[in-house]
């Protein structure tokens, strides 16, 4: 058995069934990508367009892509036909403009709105507040080709465990409070959260969806 496919087996047989393994791939070349795949792995996260894009080209097609990074608006048409989810959703603007590609392509594209919970400002991210204003806003029923799934959050950068089961808490709280919020195009079911070093913080918080990179394909020389 290959490490890739060895550390698939192992990740999967520690989480429960209702979490979804996002294998994320970034900067990781295709036939390791094709390993995990072999290994029966379908969703995978990449965090740059132009990459994702080229992977999707090569990968078979039954893969669902998951845009894991910041999203620039105008590179969502790059992504717009084949993208299964987006993660880091932090403006209407940027909702906007996934809405008008979806739309070219008769498609309906699953987003995440990314809450702010780290301490540190280099993470993105909205306020709770931001998000309850644009789930609630009269524009976003306009927007008929896109749906909010779910929230999407990073801790902090830290060794201290505590600082990040609170910061996984938190989210955890906020999804809760919108959850109340129903309507065509928004409905909450997915907590994204959880990374290699966390994963079982966060799956012990109420993580529904881990997105796991080094813990499957070893470390990255950048990314
Ligand atoms: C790179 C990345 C991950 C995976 O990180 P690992 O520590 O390698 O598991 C998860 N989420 C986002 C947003 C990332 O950019």
């Amino acid at each position: 058995m290959t490490d890739i496919k060895h550390n698939l087996k192992t990740i999967l047989s520690s989480i429960p069934e209702h979490v979804t393994l996002v294998a994320v791939s970034k900067t990781k070349p295709v036939p390791e990508l094709m390993e995990a795949y072999k290994a029966g792995q379908r969703v995978f996260g990449e965090n740059k367009i132009q990459e994702m894009v080229e992977k999707y080209e090569q990968m078979p097609k039954d893969v669902q892509w998951h845009m894991i990074g910041h999203v620039q608006s105008n590179k969502v048409k790059y992504m717009a036909e084949f993208v299964s989810l987006i993660h880091g959703v932090d403006k209407l603007k940027l909702l906007k403009e996934i809405d008008k590609q979806a739309k070219k392509h008769e498609r309906i594209i699953d987003c995440l709105l990314q809450i702010k919970i780290a301490e540190e400002d280099s993470k993105f991210g909205m306020s709770a507040k931001d998000a309850k204003t644009l789930i609630t806003s009269s524009e976003l029923s306009g927007l008929k080709n896109v749906c909010i799934t779910g929230v999407m959050g990073m801790a902090t950068f830290t060794e201290d465990n505590q600082q990040i089961e609170q910061e996984f808490k938190r989210l955890k709280h906020i999804f809760d409070e919108l959850k109340v919020y129903s309507s065509d195009n928004c409905k909450l079911k997915t907590i994204s959260m959880g990374m290699s070093g966390d994963y079982q913080i966060a799956i012990a918080c109420g993580s529904t969806m881990i997105r796991v990179g080094s813990s499957i394909f070893g470390a990255r020389n950048y990314g």
